[in-house]
């Protein structure tokens, strides 16, 4: 097969829009003017919104295991570069994908297709170009969302007396690569667990609905993707204060703590990364209209920290963790011990 057969049998389809089963913001509807087959796509962003976009990058044998499969492959690298759109508080909208491959391996290239343009298609985003070469296999998608002028959730937007939040559980995107590259193989799993856990690393659930909901009541917010305290950190340093966060109070699953133990999941939890939840911060006049949503289920997150003042010397703005109100230090809490030493970096 020829590069423009792959492309047109295997990636190119009728335009999302075009299909009566989506519930697409009607704005959106008519937005792809031009898509695959022409040099380049033609989009056309909604009336006071700004167009937000990401890349990222998987390459085989580092940022997933060379024997995953294509489905694996493919869910994985759509959910985690949507992930940033979340944490930016966008609407997913478009996409486009750099495939390079080490042959065109039919088989391969249908399976790893239907599964991205499947998940794709349930974020009702659409695949509207890209570019195909060969070379060792790597992934790369960029994704385009829109949010509203003005309400974007940006690293530096966190002010003093804020509460510090994170959506969902932490700790099971680390346990997980553990289990995957048999570093656990000591430790009994339960199936259930297992099964929850490859979920966690091969299927992160993208924040999409959550990051709509929580510009309403935020300015800043991250995606944590190289672990709690660094993306916190990142916030502190882009923000200008400082942070101090209740390690118990660190949303940890069941699933994470029975496969490591506690100490090892609350490391994996700080610092473990690849978990692809929100981390957000939350001014005092909006905690209560937060709250309520919390109870009402229809976002799942945890008050864990404030944001305190900027610090002593310029420059020092950091991530200070406490337990049971004492201030602990870092490396007392994040464990090191053989098998797990990449948690702690
Ligand atoms: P050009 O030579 O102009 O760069 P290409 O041959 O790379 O064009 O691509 C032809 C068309 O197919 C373009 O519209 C491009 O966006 C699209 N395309 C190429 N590779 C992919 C891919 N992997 N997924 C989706 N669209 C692709
Ligand atoms: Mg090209």
């Amino acid at each position: 097969l020829k590069e423009f057969d792959i492309i047109n049998h295997f990636f190119k389809r009728p335009s999302l829009s075009d299909s009566d089963s989506l519930a697409i913001d009607s704005d959106l509807k008519e937005s792809v003017v031009k898509s695959i087959g022409d040099d380049c796509a033609i989009l056309s962003v909604p009336d006071k919104h700004h167009l937000v976009l990401s890349m990222d990058t998987l390459v085989s044998g580092r940022h997933f295991p060379d024997d995953a499969l294509p489905a694996q492959i493919a869910t994985r690298a759509f959910c985690t570069c949507l992930s940033d759109l979340a944490a930016m508080g966008a609407t997913p909208c478009w996409f486009t994908l750099g495939l390079t491959m080490p042959q065109a391996d039919i088989k391969w290239i249908a399976a790893f297709s239907e599964s991205l343009l499947g998940i794709a298609r349930e974020y009702q985003c659409e695949l509207i170009g890209g570019d195909t070469t060969q070379g060792p296999l790597t992934i790369t998608l960029q994704v385009h969302g829109v949010v509203e002028q003005g309400k974007s959730l940006r690293r530096d937007q966190a002010t003093v007396g804020d509460r510090v939040f994170v959506t969902g559980c932490l700790g099971d995107g680390a346990a997980a690569l553990a289990l995957i590259n048999n570093e656990a193989a000591n430790n009994t799993i339960e199936i259930d667990d297992k099964a929850y856990l490859e979920e966690r690393f091969y299927c992160p659930q993208p924040q999409i609905q959550s990051g709509l909901k929580i510009v309403n009541h935020s300015r800043c917010g991250i995606d944590i993707s190289d672990g709690l305290l660094a993306d916190l950190q990142h916030i502190a340093t882009a923000s200008e204060v400082s942070l101090e966060i209740d390690v118990d109070k660190v949303p940890i699953s069941m699933a994470c703590k029975n496969l490591v133990g506690d100490t090892v999941a609350l490391s994996c939890a700080l610092s473990g990364g690849d978990d692809y939840q929100v981390a957000f911060t939350v001014p005092e006049s909006h905690l209560l209209s937060l709250g309520k949503l919390i109870q009402d289920e229809s976002i799942v997150a945890t008050e864990i920290g404030r944001v305190t003042c900027a610090v002593e010397r310029d420059n020092d703005y950091n991530v200070r963790c406490f337990r049971n109100g004492e201030p602990v230090m870092i490396d007392d809490v994040l464990v090191d011990d053989k098998g797990y030493q990449h948690f702690a970096s």
